[in-house]
């Protein structure tokens, strides 16, 4: 019988979700998925001084707005606290772990001092061997780690790693105000919730060797371990805010589509041939960790900003309108609560989807086909609007006012019986129609803008930018 693959994603609340982190849960969700396994949510909170519930709730947001749903939680590490407790006991029962009198101040002289002779600055191994205790002194519990051999960590991208015990200290499991330590709580876990594979970011690498040694004391087989290569910026070094954007919710506010974004995360690192674009269901087929890499991945935003790009041009345009809207409120082009025909918006999104790299900037450029009125840019009205284009624009307004239909393919033909009139070019009348529909001298194709804008706004804008041209001539 094989054994259901158990995995878990272990975020600690000192901050938002961030691109590595997402990455290290998107590894955890597909491995999961593709393993028909289940996948756990697990807040490690400890640390209460440094985690929020604002926080917590931030994490959870980022994970549901990847669609990265877990099957389990999420249990929080808090709420655990008494089973932390009896297994701390039982290694202190056998002997495995001790009681530990040393102060703060104590170990940080010692530590300082280590340094300074350049020693390691490892506990000392004083209380190791304590038989009675320190009378009015509230103990830590250490943990009693083997001082010589060596720990194999056999990984699932790192291969062999071996780590010499001599290194390893006497740990803290449980702090002198009885909280215990993340070691601990990790494997606590871990044995608890049945993990049968840990993927992490290998900054625990180091913690792994640590973390065997207790499942040992414990009588537990260790579960296979996969740590996840760094994520660094431009210049190589770790990546953080200095490189730019890092919360996954950023990313989310800048107009980024999730599926755009878990694309990206999971090829850095990993790769399957030469394909960039992967839908979710062929991500959840392919993956598996033959093909992750053992080197750092650098955060290429460019890169992710173009996957975006491609993600927009894929995405059927009645489900960018959806998407779209809370950033046409932002942008202050809709009104709160404004109702909008999707399928219009629909329309107007595919004349405009191939150039937007994201939701906001989709968003802007569908301004003029919302707007009641648009303003010109100035280079623009002086350049288009102006005597020569006139009697252009009066006869295309007349034509257009007694015109039957109003499909791109009725405009397209007024405009080309107008330009024969007048002896003149399309474009002697594209662009000051773009530059009056519009306000600018760039737009999807002009005919297309018309029938998207509508005949009553079309001619109101005809008529402002004649008048205007009246006025700039007196
Ligand atoms: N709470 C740890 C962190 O956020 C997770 C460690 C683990 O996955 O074992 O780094």
């Amino acid at each position: 019988m094989t054994v259901q693959v158990r995995v878990r994603f272990a975020p600690s609340p000192t901050g938002h979700l961030h691109i590595g982190g997402a990455r290290t849960a998107l590894f955890n969700w597909l491995y999961t998925r593709n393993r028909n396994g289940v996948f756990i949510l697990r807040i490690e909170d400890t640390d209460r001084t440094r985690s929020t519930d604002e926080y917590i709730e931030a994490i959870i947001n980022g994970m549901k707005w990847m669609g990265l749903d877990w099957d389990e939680g999420p249990y929080r590490q808090t709420d655990r606290f008494d089973v932390y407790r009896q297994y701390v006991e039982r290694l202190v029962t056998e002997g495995k772990a001790y009681h530990c009198y040393c102060s703060a101040e104590e170990l940080e002289e010692r530590r300082k001092l280590a340094l300074a002779m350049g020693k390691p600055p490892k506990y000392d191994n004083r209380c190791r061997n304590l038989k009675e205790p320190v009378p009015g002194v509230v103990p830590a519990v250490r943990f009693r780690m083997p001082q010589e051999g060596q720990t194999i960590v056999d990984d699932m991208i790192r291969g062999t790693v071996m780590f010499e015990n001599s290194q390893l200290d006497d740990l803290i499991i449980l702090r002198s105000d009885g909280t215990p330590t993340y070691n601990l709580t990790v494997v606590v876990d871990d044995v608890d919730m049945k993990i049968t594979h840990v993927i992490r970011g290998d900054d625990h690498l180091n913690n792994t060797p640590k973390q065997i040694h207790i499942y040992k004391a414990l009588g537990y087989e260790t579960p296979l371990f996969a740590h996840l290569p760094m994520i660094l910026g431009s210049d190589k070094t770790r990546l953080s805010k200095r490189h730019g954007a890092t919360s996954v919710m950023a990313y989310h506010e800048m107009g980024y589509l999730p599926d755009a974004l878990v694309n990206y995360l999971v090829r850095l690192g990993w790769s399957y041939g030469d394909q960039e674009i992967f839908s979710r269901d062929e991500l959840i087929k392919h993956f598996s960790f033959k093909h992750v890499g053992k080197a750092a991945a650098v955060f290429n935003p460019e890169k992710l900003l173009w996957l975006n790009g491609q993600y927009i041009i894929n995405t059927p345009s009645e489900r960018l309108a959806a998407m779209v809207t809370p950033f046409l409120v932002r942008e202050k082009i809709l009104i709160e609560g404004q109702e909008i025909d999707n399928e219009w918006l629909a329309k107007a999104i595919d004349t405009l989807k191939e150039r937007a790299k994201t939701l906001a900037e989709l968003a802007c450029s569908l301004r003029y086909y919302i707007a009641d009125s648009v303003e010109y840019q100035e280079k623009a009205r002086e350049k288009f609007l102006n005597d020569k284009s006139r009697d252009l624009l009066v006869g295309l307004k007349n034509s257009l006012e007694a015109a039957p239909g109003f499909t791109h393919q009725d405009i397209e033909k007024i405009f080309k019986d107008i330009v024969e009139k007048h002896g003149a070019k399309l474009k002697d009348l594209a662009q000051p129609v773009r530059v009056a529909l519009t306000g600018g001298t760039e737009s999807p194709g002009i005919f297309e803008v018309l029938e998207i804008v509508g005949r009553e706004k079309t001619l109101k804008r005809l008529e402002k930018a004649i008048q205007t041209i009246e006025n700039y001539s007196k």
